[in-house]
């Protein structure tokens, strides 16, 4: 078993015991990973459909052209289905029952010479009762000898009858030390700045390359956490002066809006004594001070007016005035 051949950073566990399941030809035919957003569920999938169909079998090789095909999700036997995504500023995600239909009548025509169908199922949850109900029959008796692969945040957010009928795999948020030590050697990152984007990613790999792939989204983020502070402390009319200034810049508003939002959040479970891992940790000592000042309500009934502001905005309100609206409740 060559485990340290697939593409996947962390997970070492979950690959060993799904290289020796495929090595022993005693695969499941449904698996299902769970866990938080951007830790490598997707790229584990991935990774699992290469080894399954792989020219060199036992593991990814990542050179193959079935290797290649399905990295570029154009292998005929590989199926992905992908939550669809609307909306401008808050993205629903969707899984419609045709689309979950349609995959399962493809999956159930006769493979090519040899091959197997695998299906991969991404972020489930979004599927409604309906889709997921569609799915129940092909996954408990997949046609062929196809396996179907599902991913999801939690088994909670799916039907019961969904995760009973799959091999559940449970993955794990990655050490920080080693988001830093992959950002470092895979992604060519510099030391300090791999080191800050694998302390803020909690040990979401996913999160911390798109952070460093976007390369001013760090500095942007300092300073709208920065804006807040500096609006916390302002008086009334330098909170309209920043209204006014952002009047025509929506996409900097709700890129603002979205980060004070992950601040009050922070603020809000240190309020509350919370154990869960606050996301902004460079910004500990400044959320435990104002925590230790914040009224629990008042900071309660700002991060619905926030969450309130970002949806009228999704409906096109008026920008100056959804944002004056929101300043002056800021606590
Ligand atoms: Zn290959």
């Amino acid at each position: 078993m060559h485990t340290e051949a697939w593409p996947v950073v962390g997970h070492e566990a979950v690959i060993h015991a799904l290289a020796r399941d495929l090595a022993a030809q005693r695969l499941r035919h449904a698996y299902l990973f769970t866990g938080p957003a951007a830790i490598g569920k997707h790229t584990l999938a991935i990774a699992f459909a290469q080894a399954i169909q792989c020219e060199a079998p036992g593991a990814p090789c990542g050179h193959c052209r079935t290797c290649q095909l399905i990295a570029q999700q154009r292998h005929p036997g590989v199926h992905v289905l992908l939550p669809e995504v609307s909306g401008k500023i808050i993205k629903t995600a969707k899984i419609r029952i045709e689309t979950v239909r349609d995959l399962i009548r493809q999956f159930a025509l006769k493979p090519m010479e040899g091959a197997r169908r695998v299906a991969l199922l991404v972020d489930f949850e979004n599927a409604n009762a309906e889709s997921a109900n569609a799915l129940l029959k092909t996954l408990e008796e997949p046609p062929g000898a196809g396996i179907l692969i599902v991913t999801a945040a939690s088994p909670e957010a799916l039907l019961p009858t969904i995760v009973s009928r799959c091999e559940h795999v449970a993955l794990r948020l990655l050490p920080v030390a080693q988001v830093q030590a992959a950002l470092q050697e895979r992604w060519q990152a510099p030391a300090a700045q791999a080191e800050l984007l694998a302390q803020l990613s909690g040990g979401r790999l996913g999160w911390a390359v798109e952070m460093l792939q976007d390369g001013a989204a760090l500095e942007r983020r300092t300073q709208h956490l920065d804006t807040l502070q500096t609006l916390r402390s302002a008086n009334r009319r330098e909170r309209f002066n920043y209204a006014e200034s952002m009047r025509e810049d929506r996409d900097t508003v709700v890129e603002a809006l979205g980060l004070w939002l992950t601040w009050w959040r922070d603020a809000l479970l240190l309020v509350h004594g919370s154990r869960a891992a606050i996301t902004n940790l460079d910004r500990a000592a400044e959320l435990r001070t104002s925590a230790a000042k914040l009224d629990p309500n008042s900071a309660m009934r700002f991060v619905e007016q926030l969450l309130g502001t970002l949806q009228a905005l999704n409906q096109n309100a008026n920008l100056r005035l959804a944002l004056e609206a929101l300043l002056l409740q800021l606590p």
